[in-house]
């Protein structure tokens, strides 16, 4: 708040979104509420329920869901950003916000390793995941909260350079093993160290990715321990299947499934969490820009094929890019409850999806339709330039 300003001259945003028809939480154990009412005030969800027994009073935004449905915003786990929203891997600008329209309203870095000329030494290194921390957080592409600043771990990095970059505000390490460290026991060292002061880290896992990155097996991953399995179904070329059991079995750590690996080996990976009762260990992300390019849908795809192909069902596919995610990865999003960002994507059945519902829609393998999607109680998209056309799209009503 400026110099001079009181609580009372600046009267808070209030968000009211109402007719929701139906209402996925992003909470695994209990995926759908009974609610039709969401109220957020200044960014934060306030109040869920039903409008008979809420204040829905004095909005500043009212929307009328016209009955489609609200899900927390999806988070993709595994980017790698380089600059703004520009990606130097397929030449492209504006991927970003391309997926936003495919209701993605958060990141998380795995390391920003496509930039070009990337140092390696431990000073450039350590300077660039501040650089890259700093930007993302200053630049919101389309409203897209993109947690960066991931060091890739070097030989030669020593506890001080961990104690450093926490101080300097770095959360979390890029993928371990697409630098110069591939053994076990370094990397176990050095994520120790990173975990000691509040680093997060994930670990490649499976065949290199592109020319000059390598194999990371089961047995790396498991000396490392590292907090994320970072595609564990490959990122493209997947370890053998008893290995990916092994790794489920064996770590207590997340399970991150990724489009641009084997579909597969992602399915076996449900199948093996499924049988172990541990599907709050699973998360999503893209693993883009890659190869393989950008995919805008990605995080939706993910959710249409594990749901239609390992027959999740769809509440609970669209928890493993929401409220799993949240928590594993300490974010205020992901979950709709009192006092997480407002933060959300409003989806209906494609057109012509002979679903009955979205969610038997999305069982059946297709992709809903996206009609807003609301970052930080504000809106950041209508109707989606990038999904099937949803049959019916919320609408903004004068407050
Ligand atoms: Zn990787």
């Amino acid at each position: 708040m400026a110099q001079g300003q009181t609580s009372e001259s600046v009267a808070p945003a209030r968000l009211v979104i109402h007719n929701i028809g139906l209402l996925l939480s992003g909470d695994i154990g209990n995926p759908i509420l009974d609610a039709d009412t969401v109220v957020a005030v200044n960014g934060k969800i306030s109040a869920v329920g039903k409008a008979k027994d809420l204040d829905t009073a004095s909005a500043t935004i009212r929307i009328d869901a016209k009955g489609t449905t609200l899900a927390p915003g999806l988070i993709d786990s595994h980017v790698h950003p380089v600059a703004g929203d520009w990606t130097p891997r397929q030449n492209q600008i504006g991927w970003i916000d391309s997926y936003l329209h495919g209701g993605v309203t958060t990141m998380v870095s795995a390391g920003e390793v496509h930039t070009p000329g990337r140092p390696k030494d431990v000073v450039g290194l350590k300077a660039m995941a501040i650089f890259a921390q700093r930007a993302f957080s200053a630049f919101r592409p389309g409203g897209v909260r993109i947690h960066a600043g991931a060091p890739v771990i070097e030989h030669g990095m020593v506890e001080e350079d961990f104690k450093d970059l926490a101080a300097a505000g770095v959360t979390m390490l890029g993928e371990v093993g697409l630098g110069s460290v591939k053994d076990g026991a370094t990397a176990r060292q050095m994520v120790a160290w990173a975990r000691k002061y509040g680093i997060q880290s994930t670990i490649h896992t499976g065949g290199p990715s592109i020319p000059g990155s390598s194999l990371i097996d089961k047995d790396i991953v498991l000396a490392t321990d590292a907090d994320v399995i970072g595609h564990i179904n490959g990122g493209h070329t997947a370890l053998p299947d008893a290995q990916i059991v092994a790794l489920c079995e064996k770590s207590p750590r997340a399970l991150e499934i990724v489009h641009n690996g084997n579909e597969k080996a992602a399915l076996l990976t449900l199948r093996t969490a499924r049988e172990l009762k541990r599907l709050d260990r699973v998360i999503l992300g893209t693993d883009s820009p890659a190869g393989s390019g950008v995919q805008p849908l990605g995080i939706l795809r993910m959710i249409s094929m594990l749901s239609s192909l390992a027959g999740e069902s769809a509440e609970v596919a669209i928890c493993f890019a929401t409220g799993n995610t949240a928590r594993i990865r300490n974010l205020d999003c992901g979950l709709i409850e009192r006092g997480r960002v407002a933060t959300f994507v409003m989806i209906d059945k494609a057109q012509h999806s002979p679903g009955q519902t979205v969610l038997e829609s999305i069982q059946r393998g297709d992709l809903p339709g996206i009609g807003m999607v609301i970052i930080d109680g504000m809106v950041s998209a209508q109707r989606s330039r990038n999904t099937p056309p949803a049959t019916m799209v919320p609408e903004v009503v004068k407050p």
